[in-house]
């Protein structure tokens, strides 16, 4: 057993990211909008009940409900309605010329602050971008441009738009591993082996070790010294592939109360036939860890490869 010596000011941080890859089905009304950007049309939509024209084109009313089938070529001037400035840049709402909903967008003030009521017009992307960034922002128009009215948009193939948009949301995040984990992880970083830490007053052992007993609300004290052997708790046998995996199924994630802990240690079990694993394993099995090579440990639980089951139920 070891006194809790390192200082929460010395506790390791882990910077990573979170990552979700996913695609967006755009619909009719937004593939048709985002199509014909790469045309430099902005394609509205007139809702058949209300006669509200919108842009972007949308499918049904946003005020009435009603389905909105005809699609328009709007205007590529109007009107600053509202203005707001961020660190990267302003952002305005503008009512295209003959549209009756605002429209928001990035706007060029380059040349001087925009105020409500300045006109303004489309500036297009030099390159085509495959998103609404095709129509790169609005700029005060250059000479006084004639309002425009939105006129009808031709037949539209549907086969030809872009059904779908791929995108990727990135959350980078620093986490910090605290005394207790960070000191699990040195543990194992230096070849040590498992610990966990010790309530004074219910005497359970916590792994990973933890600061407070959470059935006893008191501080942990101690580091105990674990063994790499114990007993299978639950499992489950994964065969569904999904984002974040680090094992490719089937594969079994399992909860293992070691030898002396008192909690759960979530890893996998392998070293058996994956095709009968769901009716070899039994909870309360014996398991022990199989660590991989020294020159490929890195201080995490992945130190560890996975359990494998070392008897049957009934031996200790
Ligand atoms: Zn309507
Ligand atoms: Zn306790």
């Amino acid at each position: 057993m070891t006194q809790i010596t390192t200082g929460i000011d010395q506790a390791p941080v882990l910077e990573t990211s979170l990552e979700m890859p996913y695609t967006l089905t755009t619909g009719r009304a937004v593939s048709v909008f985002i199509d014909h950007l790469r045309r430099h049309v902005i394609a509205g939509s007139r809702c058949d009940t209300c006669e509200r024209t919108v842009v972007p084109a949308q499918d049904y009313c946003s005020r009435c409900g009603g389905e909105q089938k005809t699609l328009v070529s709007a205007a590529t001037t109007g009107t600053v309605t509202a203005v707001t400035r961020t660190p990267e840049g302003a952002v305005a709402l503008i009512r295209l010329d003959g549209v009756d909903a605002d429209f928001m967008h990035r706007v060029d003030e380059s040349g001087g602050a925009l105020a409500v009521g300045d006109r303004v017009e489309a500036v297009w992307a030099p390159e085509p971008v495959g998103t609404i960034l095709n129509l790169s922002h609005f700029a005060p128009v250059s000479a006084d441009a004639p309002a425009a009215q939105p006129g009808e948009l031709a037949e539209v193939d549907e086969g030809d738009l872009a059904a779908q948009i791929a995108y990727s949301l990135s959350l980078p995040y620093r986490h910090s591993y605290g005394p207790n984990y960070g000191r699990l992880f040195d543990e194992l970083g230096s070849s040590s082996g498992l610990i966990g830490s010790r309530c004074p007053q219910c005497h359970n052992v916590l792994v990973p070790p933890r600061a407070y007993c959470e059935l006893c609300y008191v501080k942990t004290e101690q580091f105990v010294g674990l063994k790499d052997t114990g007993r299978l708790h639950a499992f489950s046998v994964i065969h569904m592939e999904f984002v974040g995996q680090t094992r490719k199924p089937p594969y079994v994630y399992a909860e293992i109360v070691l030898d002396g802990a008192s909690t759960r240690l979530i890893h996998n079990v392998a070293g058996i036939d994956m095709s009968t694993a769901q009716r070899d394993l039994k909870i309360g099995m014996p398991v022990r860890a199989v660590w991989k090579p020294e020159d490929e440990r890195n201080g995490t639980l992945d130190d560890i490869d996975y359990f494998e089951p070392i008897g049957d139920i009934d031996q200790p």
